[in-house]
């Protein structure tokens, strides 16, 4: 299977089986922030999701890590409680070494949840992590996300992943 193609794919954040990811074994869940856990128009992270995710928190480590800059980040998880990851140049490893140094955990032992083959998909199914799909929050993206969405359609035409025909 391509290392793009998630081992499952959900509507959202919220259909997720946390009981079955921590039963599995699972120590640590990383979260995508733009139009995974928030939408790109939104500056603060809505009550409902914090809520949900410092909640979450409590019964398995979760962290947030985006390619946004620290600004955007900052401000938009400030009521989350977790660790926040800027500039996080998903695909590469770069934030995988850090949380290797930080909190020792196996990649194998690692959920990596986002709403884009190209960049959070890509880089869990390199490193062996638990890969989630989300379908994206909202339609708008980044400009810089805009070219990538095009070559993620070609990339779900050939795998037939389709909004709505979700797996686990
Ligand atoms: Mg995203």
């Amino acid at each position: 299977m391509s290392l793009f193609v998630p081992k499952i794919y959900v509507k959202d954040i919220y259909s997720i089986d946390y009981k079955k990811l921590i039963n599995d074994g699972y120590k640590l869940i990383i979260f995508d922030l733009d139009n995974t856990i928030g939408n790109i128009k939104e500056k603060i992270c809505d009550k409902k999701t914090t809520n949900f995710l410092n909640n979450l928190n409590k019964d398995i480590k979760i962290i947030v890590a985006s390619n946004s800059r620290k600004k955007r980040v900052e401000e938009f998880c400030q009521k989350i409680e977790c660790d926040k990851y800027h500039f996080s140049l998903k695909p590469t490893s770069k934030i995988l070494l850090k949380i290797k140094s930080k909190y020792n955990i196996d990649y194998d032992k690692i959920v990596i949840v986002g709403d884009q083959l190209l960049t959070d998909m890509f880089l869990g199914n390199r490193k062996g992590l638990l890969t989630i799909l989300v379908d994206q929050k909202d339609v708008k993206d980044l400009k810089i996300t805009q070219f990538n969405r095009k070559i993620e359609n070609i990339i779900k035409k050939k795998y037939k992943l389709k909004k709505g025909e979700y797996y686990r």
